[in-house]
């Protein structure tokens, strides 16, 4: 049955005609399973205006009633949640458990903004001055945006909305067109959750409705999550029309293994975090920066790894990597085993011959793939891939290791692996990267941290979800006050002096 995913704004589902639309795909059979609506101004302007209409009355509703709506959409959906992975796994191939994994890590942060009113609280100072107090006030910015990419459908769009609504925002999600439905069916657990119509919606699109929101004067405030190119474009344009922005990169995550780590452990890590859910991940490992001593006997337990796992459709539950999502992606993806074999590298293990559950019909696939001796200037090691290719760096030492991490434009996630204490706290006082891990690959903030990169990993200055997310959507208000109390009367009258605290 071929789905239609339309908007959802101010409450219902969107009926209206369409002038664009786009085809959804199952990656894994290549197969057309539905179209989705691509939205102009006009939905853009018609979503904005109802979250616009519902500001007031959802920044005014007591914090205790709206932590409560908070709790029964938790609920909602963490009893749904198999369905929702099922929709993500359906649209953008990464394999159900790993699905399931995205839901729940989302839900982390629904948990966190459960917890708002604490996060909220201001300051207070009694006696400033003699009778005079002051407070601090956080209040929500009025409409936000949040623009998505495809490869975490349910989980980056959590990031966002969870503490933006918590805060007394109204959202506008506008989700990658690659794989819409979640955003639907959350939007929908919203609504059985009770939440006032108008606080959230979802104008599905590309960079029609991108502009259209970036542009639009009663969007406070976008928060974007993507690629680079498109991160800076999107930083520049809402800043220039005097919005506050976050707007994540992409990555180049470097894995360092130095001669003392457990290879074991190094090699699982490598594996896991390279090809898990096709190496679409943003933290997903594609360099590793292997000390030459024990490189060949890395190799060696990475091959043995590969050659074991299973590829294959994201609803078979013998998978444990699915396809990529979209042919065009793929290709690229494989483009880059060809323009690294030309540049130099080795081509160790070759995806494009990894057997595929099922045959694989006329899905986008590309099995897991590692170019050995690559170098800083080859293609695959500038550009971001964002598929199942890990890229070998033989380095000499620690120094060299650390020299070309620091030295990528990329700065999101990078890890070590050590058993050597000193070596790993060298390693996170001098590495310029955001998110780091100690033998530990993906090393993914839990939701009461934030998640971000460094240098053109990130575009703003706050990371989201966390504290950081609360002061993204809020804005903080100082009150200086002074009560007619006859004992305390400040002496003197009329005093054109600038005022200090005597
Ligand atoms: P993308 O940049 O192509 O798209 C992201 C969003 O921008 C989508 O909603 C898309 O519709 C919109 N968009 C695309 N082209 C646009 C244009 N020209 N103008 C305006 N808007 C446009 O990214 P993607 O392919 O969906 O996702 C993969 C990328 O996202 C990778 O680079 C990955 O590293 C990155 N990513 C980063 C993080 C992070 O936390 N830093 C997390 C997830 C993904």
């Amino acid at each position: 049955m071929s789905e239609h995913v339309t908007h959802w704004i101010g409450g219902s589902r969107h009926e209206g005609p369409t002038e664009r639309s786009g085809d959804i795909h199952n990656p894994a059979s290549g197969q057309i399973t539905g179209t989705v609506d691509l939205a102009g101004p006009a939905e853009v302007d018609a979503a904005v205006a109802a979250a616009r209409a519902a500001f007031p009355a959802w920044r005014d509703t007591p914090l205790s009633k709206r932590v409560r709506t908070l709790f029964r959409f938790r609920e909602l959906l963490d009893s749904r949640s198999d369905r929702l992975a099922e929709i993500v796994s359906a649209e953008h191939g990464k394999v159900l458990s790993d699905a399931k994994g995205e839901v729940a890590r989302g839900l982390e942060v629904v948990d966190f903004a459960c917890g708002v009113p604490q996060l909220l609280k201001g300051d207070f100072s009694e006696n400033v001055s003699t009778g005079v107090d002051s407070y601090s006030i956080r209040q929500p910015v009025g409409v936000v945006s949040g623009i998505t990419p495809f490869n975490f459908p349910a989980m980056v769009p959590m990031w966002m909305f969870p503490l933006a609504i918590a805060c007394g925002n109204t959202f506008v999600l506008k989700p990658s067109e690659k794989d819409p439905s979640a955003s639907l069916m959350i939007a929908e657990l919203w609504a059985e959750a009770g939440l006032p119509d108008g606080v959230f919606n979802v104008v599905q699109g590309d960079k029609v409705a991108v502009d259209a929101l970036l542009e639009h004067p009663d969007v406070a405030a976008v928060g974007f999550v993507g690629s680079t190119p498109i991160a800076r474009y999107v930083y520049r344009v809402a800043a220039e029309h005097g919005k506050r922005v976050q707007a994540l990169g992409g990555a180049k995550n470097h894995m360092v293994v130095l001669p003392d780590a457990d290879l074991d452990l190094a090699a699982d890590a490598a594996v896991s975090a390279g090809f898990g859910s096709a190496g679409e991940r943003c933290m997903a490992i594609s360099a590793v920066a292997v000390v030459d001593s024990v490189a060949d006997d890395l190799m060696e337990r990475i091959r043995e790894r590969v050659a074991r796992l299973r590829v294959g459709p994201g609803d078979d539950d013998r998978s444990e990597m699915g396809p990529l999502v979209t042919r065009e992606h793929r290709d690229k993806v494989a483009s880059y085993l060809e323009s690294g074999v030309r540049e130099g590298a080795t081509l160790a293990i070759d995806g494009r011959v990894h057997p595929v559950l099922g045959g694989g019909g006329d899905g986008f696939w590309l099995g897991p793939s590692v170019l050995d001796h690559v170098e800083p200037t080859m293609s695959c090691y500038r550009e971001e891939i964002f598929g199942p290719v890990l890229s070998v760096l033989r380095v000499r030492d620690y120094d060299e290791a650390v020299g070309l991490i620091n030295a990528n434009p990329y700065g999101n996630g990078t890890a070590i692996f050590t058993n050597d204490g000193g070596a790993a706290r060298r390693f996170q006082n001098e590495i310029e990267v955001g998110m780091v891990g100690i033998n530990v690959p993906i090393p993914v903030p839990m939701a009461y941290y934030s998640f971000g990169g460094w240098k053109e990993s990130l575009f703003g200055d706050s990371h989201v979800h966390g504290t950081e997310g609360v002061h993204f959507y809020t804005r903080t208000k100082t009150v200086t006050a002074r009560w007619s109390d006859p004992g305390q009367r400040p002496e003197g009258g009329v005093d054109l002096g600038f005022p200090t605290n005597g």
